[in-house]
């Protein structure tokens, strides 16, 4: 197994060797309660398979995640009668990711819960230089 994979924490969960508040489980992704929330109810939604970052994932095995978290989020809708939530994921130290298995926040919101976006908005310069941006990364997906 590689060190990777042998040390990492979710990868340990996944496989019982570290115990977790388990609150959904389909065939390739798990959710449980991330142990320092945001707010109660906080939910973590992880592949099972250990990838490091959403550039690592396999298309195929997104539409399971997807349905973790359109499940994680409606639960805390029903159960926690948040009256919203927000799916945040980190990629890379630089974006705030410590465990690096890929993974998922889902937290429950409730208005004037004083919860911030993690950022400050900045400004272009002008529109061309939002528009020649935005060409350069177009040309880059599609290529
Ligand atoms: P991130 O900063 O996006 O990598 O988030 C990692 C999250 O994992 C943090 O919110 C931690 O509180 C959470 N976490 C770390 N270890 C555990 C654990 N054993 N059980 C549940 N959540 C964990």
């Amino acid at each position: 197994m590689p060190s990777a994979v042998q040390d990492c924490v979710f990868c340990k969960i996944v496989a019982g060797d570290i115990p977790c508040a388990k609150v959904y489980e389909n065939g390739s992704v798990l959710a449980f309660l991330d142990i320092a929330p945001a707010a109660q109810g906080h939910m973590l939604v992880v592949p099972k398979k250990h990838y490091a970052t959403l550039l690592d994932l396999p298309p195929d095995e997104a539409e399971a995640l997807m349905e973790g978290l359109r499940k994680s989020g409606g639960a805390l809708r029903a159960v926690c009668k948040a009256e919203g939530f927000n799916c945040l994921q980190n990629n890379f130290p630089a974006a705030g990711q410590v465990v690096p298995h890929l993974h998922w926040h889902v937290i429950p919101r409730f208005q004037g819960d004083g919860l911030l976006k993690p950022w400050t908005p900045v400004s272009y310069a002008d529109t061309g230089v939002m528009r020649n941006l935005a060409e350069k990364l177009t040309r880059y997906m599609q290529a």
